[in-house]
């Protein structure tokens, strides 16, 4: 006996299925990919939980994905043999469309169908695409390592609510029967569907199933008969030669393994030999996910040995600064066991992490030579996006600080526009006869950088100071102390020394003024004692009467504001 249960989705779950299915449907075939790439998912998540509990396969370890369709009742039924979900799975994973960033993303809809399709595919809508075409879904799944009788049934018209019971299911895995809305018949075609998965899910690594067609002369039309064919080329991906895929291929994969709507900005695929060997194909997304700050992110790269799935989300073969980075890497080196525990220690994972780590650096240098406008463009948008991100590099990664700071970007007084766009190098080309230093000011926000009192020596003098806003630069700064043996020096701290950049008249009225003002000092400082460590007379500043500066050796300002902010 079983009892059905009727659960709610959440407050904003209904909200966000209608805005994906109207924004969604001039590309509907999409639904296919979705699920055919959760299939494959699950089965990867077999193969891993199966290095160390072989009973899971249960005595089937042919993974395969078979998808039919039925024009009786107007349904297609995608099936896999892998992971299979739990009760709680089903909840915790299905019947919770909205995840963390929910109500972020909500903010940032625009009202503009198009914009805000770009946004939903970005906020990744995975299983719930099948609600384009569909207006009911019913799921079987039974997760490997139950018996028979914990299967599930999950089913719901995507109006708010869904309906969970246990049935009973032999085979492990899951089902996706999509009953289609009223209009979608094209879609219940042999052609139609193997198009389809032609055309996404041709990577896909494991076998893509359907049913033989023959062409019946009685019926004058196709008929369905009951021998399998595979549909996908089913190999992978990133083991064939470059020149025998295209862009689309390239793209289609990186949707797959990144759980992303639109194409890459960029990607490199290379085979590295000599003592590792290992092929990647690694990509940086167009845009940045609404996680990307969050401690719980997850990394984006896949480890496979000998082209077997061996884990999701190996942190260990990017840092943290290059957690934006999707793809996979296939080792011919490693042993098919490799655990978790093994790659924390393994030498063999350095040396594929350094030369990763190297490949993406070369792939992001690439973009910033910018030789074409195409380029150009792309540059400043992984700039935008990735920039905040790559700026931790420099504190995380010493081997290649230089090469990280290389490719950071400012606004500078000097910019025209408060997009970053000055390098360190182009700051060094146009530094002034005499100058030694890198002046940079670091506040809360642009314009209080711009308008602070700090600046106008500076400003009078014609001098380049970098403007640091960004909530890292602290954290950059407090590691980037020299580029090109250039030291980097806070304008906004200690006696200011502008070394040769002050002629000898300067220093003379300097030491004049401050024999003059002698009395007053005195007075300022008992008046301020306890409150500042010293008072002294400036020749910094050429409007404001007075400014606050931190000593040499002390926390910037700014700084302690931050830490302020954070509690410390
Ligand atoms: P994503 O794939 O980005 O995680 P989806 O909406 O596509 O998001 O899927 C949500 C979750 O539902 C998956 O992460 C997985 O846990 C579960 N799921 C979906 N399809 C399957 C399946 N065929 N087998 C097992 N679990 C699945
Ligand atoms: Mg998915």
């Amino acid at each position: 006996e079983t009892t059905k249960e009727h659960l709610n989705f959440q407050a904003e779950a209904k909200q966000l299925l209608k805005l994906m299915i109207h924004s969604l449907y001039s590309n509907k075939e999409i639904f296919l990919r979705e699920l055919i790439s959760n299939a494959s998912d699950a089965t990867d998540k077999l193969r891993f939980e199966g290095l160390t509990d072989a009973a899971l396969y249960e005595s089937d370890s042919d993974l395969k994905i078979q998808v039919n369709y039925d024009v009786d009742t107007r349904s297609i039924t995608v099936t896999d043999n892998g992971i299979g979900m739990s009760r709680q799975e089903v909840i915790d994973h299905i019947g919770t469309i909205a995840k963390s960033g929910t109500r972020e993303f909500f903010e940032s809809l625009t009202g503009d169908q198009a914009k805000d399709a770009h946004l939903i595919g970005q906020f990744g809508v995975g299983f719930y695409s099948a609600f384009i075409v569909a207006d009911k879904v019913t799921i079987n799944t039974r997760r490997a390592g139950l018996t028979s009788e914990h299967g599930v049934r999950w089913e719901s018209s995507g109006e708010g609510d869904y309906s969970l019971e246990t049935i009973h299911k032999e085979t492990r895995g899951t089902e996706i029967i999509l009953h289609l809305r009223e209009g979608e018949d094209d879609l219940l075609n042999g052609m139609r569907l193997r198009n389809i998965i032609r055309k996404y899910s041709d990577h896909i690594t494991l076998p893509i199933l359907m049913k033989k067609e023959e062409w019946s002369d009685e019926d004058k039309k196709n008929k369905i008969i009951d021998e399998d064919e595979t549909i996908n080329q089913a190999s992978a991906l990133w083991a064939r030669p470059k020149n025998e895929i295209s862009v689309e291929q390239y793209h289609e994969f990186y949707k797959h393994v990144a759980h992303d709507f639109e194409p890459p900005l960029t990607y490199v695929h290379a085979r590295v030999e000599g003592r590792q060997e290992y092929t990647q194909l690694l990509y940086i997304p167009s845009r940045a996910p609404f996680d990307l700050f969050d401690r719980e992110h997850r990394h984006g790269i896949k480890l496979y040995v000998q082209r077997v799935f061996i884990m999701d989300d190996a942190e260990k073969l990017m840092p943290n600064y290059l957690r934006f980075v999707r793809g996979v890497i296939d080792s011919n080196s490693l042993p098919l066991n490799v655990s978790r525990e093994i790659l924390q220690e393994s030498k063999d994972i350095e040396a594929i992490r350094a030369g990763s780590i190297k490949k993406v650096l070369g792939m992001i240098e690439d973009l910033a030579k910018g030789e074409s406008d195409e380029e150009k463009d792309k540059f400043s948008t992984f700039y935008r996006e990735f920039g905040q991100v790559l700026k931790e590099g420099v504190g995380e990664d010493f081997t290649n600080r230089d090469r990280i700071a290389r490719l950071l970007r400012f606004v500078t007084t000097a910019s025209e526009s408060d997009e970053p766009g000055v390098s360190l190098e182009d700051y060094i080309g146009r530094m002034k006869e005499g100058q030694e230093k890198i002046y940079f000011i670091t506040a809360d926000t642009l314009r209080a950088a711009k308008s602070s009192p700090h600046l106008e020596v500076f400003r009078k003098k014609g001098i380049e100071v970098l403007l640091l806003a960004d909530r890292v630069d602290e954290w950059l700064v407090s590691h980037l102390t020299e580029f090109d043996s250039k030291q980097l020096q806070s304008v906004a701290k200690g006696g200011l020394d502008l070394g040769n950049l002050e002629d000898e008249a300067e220093k003379e009225e300097q030491k004049k003024e401050a024999n003059e003002y002698q009395e007053l000092v005195e007075r300022m400082k008992k008046t301020l004692e306890g409150k500042v460590k010293d008072v002294r007379v400036t020749l910094r500043l050429t409007e404001s009467p007075a400014c606050l500066v931190a000593d040499t050796y002390d926390m910037g300002g700014n700084l302690e504001r931050l830490l302020k902010q954070a509690g410390q």
